[in-house]
C-alpha cells in the first residue's frame, strides 16, 4: 500500500481535516482544513509530508477556516467545484453568524467538475460530483485503495444536514443512491465529522438508507 492517511478533528466543530499522503514520493495532500492550518502543516512536516495539493469538498465555513494558513505556508493549489466557489467567499461571513471568526479564504486554483483525477504522488483521486448537502460539494474517491472521503454526505448512521442554504434532501438521497451506494461495499468512509464507516456498514445499518430502493 502506498497510502497513509491521518485524520485532523479541528475547530470548534471538529471537523475531520485528512492528510493523505503517496508514501512512495512523500507528497500529500489536505483536504477540508477546517481549521488552524499550522497545526495541519506541522502534523504533516512531523511525517516528512510535502503538501502539494488543498482539496475542498464543500465550502462550508467549518471545512476551510484554516485555509488561508495553510495556503499561505505551503503555496499548493487549491481544488474546489466552482458551484462552491460564492460559499467559499462567503465562508467568514457565515462564521460570524455562528460567533466564530476565521480568515478571508484565499482564491481558489483549480476547478474540478465530475470525473476529474487528481494526483497525489501515485494516488489517484477521482472526483464525484455530490450535491445536496452544500452547492458543488464533491467527494474524492480513490478506486485502487478503496477509500471515499466524502465531507458531508453520508456519516456513520446519519447523513448531511440539508436545513443550510443551497441544501436539498430530495437531491442528497438522490446523490448518496447514485454516487455513494454504488461503490464496493469494502469501501472506507472517511467523513467531514465522527468516525470512519464503510459502504457496507451504511447500507446495512444506517437508518437513512433502509426499505426496498437501497437492497
Ligand atoms: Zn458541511
Amino acid at each position: 500500500m502506498t497510502i497513509q492517511i491521518k485524520q485532523l478533528p479541528l475547530g470548534p466543530l471538529q471537523t475531520n481535516c485528512y492528510l493523505v499522503a503517496c508514501t512512495a514520493t512523500s507528497e500529500a495532500a489536505v483536504i477540508d482544513p477546517g481549521w488552524d492550518g499550522r497545526a495541519i502543516k506541522e502534523r504533516a512536516d512531523r511525517l516528512g509530508w510535502n503538501i502539494t495539493k488543498i482539496m475542498l469538498t464543500h465550502s462550508h465555513f467549518d471545512h476551510v477556516g484554516g485555509l488561508e494558513e495553510i495556503k499561505a505556508l505551503t503555496n499548493a493549489p487549491i481544488y474546489v467545484h466552482p458551484e462552491a466557489v460564492t460559499m467559499l467567499e462567503y465562508a467568514p461571513k457565515a462564521a460570524a453568524m455562528w460567533g466564530f471568526h476565521i480568515d478571508p479564504p484565499p482564491l481558489a486554483d483549480i476547478m474540478l467538475t465530475e470525473g476529474d483525477v487528481i494526483e497525489i504522488g501515485e494516488l489517484r483521486a477521482q472526483t464525484l460530483f455530490t450535491p445536496g448537502h452544500a452547492p458543488g460539494h464533491v467527494c474524492f474517491y480513490l478506486s485502487e485503495e478503496a477509500v471515499l472521503f466524502d465531507g458531508d454526505v453520508l456519516f456513520q448512521g446519519s447523513i448531511g444536514r440539508t436545513d443550510l442554504p443551497g441544501g436539498d434532501y430530495a437531491l442528497l438521497m438522490s446523490t448518496i443512491r447514485e454516487k455513494l451506494m454504488v461503490l464496493p461495499d469494502n469501501t472506507v468512509v472517511l467523513s467531514g465529522h465522527g468516525p470512519a464507516t464503510t459502504i457496507g456498514d451504511e447500507r446495512l445499518n444506517n437508518p437513512f438508507l433502509q426499505g426496498d430502493q437501497w437492497g
